[in-house]
């Protein structure tokens, strides 16, 4: 289906913007993409999704159009898979593109996907990301699998507390992951 043209208003244009993405780490080339088409057309998400192409994203930051893509919900559709960037003939890194904006979303919005802010929580208490029932490590003893790595929960929480994690998953809104 072809996609309907839009309307872009000047003053929903931020000119510096694709240089904030720019100097981020694995964002660095996303204004040398030439609009090919070939990491949507490898996407396994544009496959079933109309709503999301790693294309027009990177289209959407070398224009500017920041509140528009921080705001939108379907940036975390993206599985990071990397097949985009497997394919991509300029090396743009879509999906560390993806990873960037998923950053300065959170910031800029103070929301998070729900589930996200679950697998930091159980990070922080556990040092896993998911909590793993007491059930399931029996198992592991009955079937003979040695037992889960140590890990610890204290030294992730002050990473969290000094990279400012912690505060901004404390600040922070949830909402239901999109479809
Ligand atoms: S494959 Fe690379 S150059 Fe082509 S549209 Fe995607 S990001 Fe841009
Ligand atoms: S990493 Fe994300 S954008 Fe890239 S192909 Fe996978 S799902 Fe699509």
């Amino acid at each position: 289906m072809a996609e309907s043209a839009q309307i872009i208003r000047a003053e929903e244009i931020d000119p510096k913007f694709k240089y904030v993405v720019s100097k981020m780490h694995g964002a660095e080339k996303v204004t040398l993409c030439f609009q090919c088409g070939t990491c949507t057309a490898e996407c396994p998400v544009s496959r079933f999704s109309d709503l999301y192409k790693p294309k027009r994203i990177a289209r959407m930051v070398q224009l500017g159009l920041k509140d528009k893509i921080l705001r939108d919900k379907h940036l975390w559709l993206c599985t990071t898979c990397y097949t985009c960037v497997d394919h991509c003939p300029q090396d743009v890194e879509i999906a560390n593109v993806v990873r960037v904006l998923r950053n300065i979303s959170i910031q800029y919005t103070e929301s998070m996907p729900l589930v996200y802010r679950e697998l930091a929580e159980n990070l922080m208490k556990t040092g896993f990301v998911y909590v793993i029932p007491e059930s399931r490590i029996k198992r592991r003893e009955e079937l003979g699998l040695p037992p889960l790595p140590k890990t610890n929960p204290g030294e992730i929480l002050k990473i969290f507390e000094l990279t400012g994690l912690s505060s901004l998953i404390k600040g922070s809104q949830t909402f239901e992951r999109v479809e």
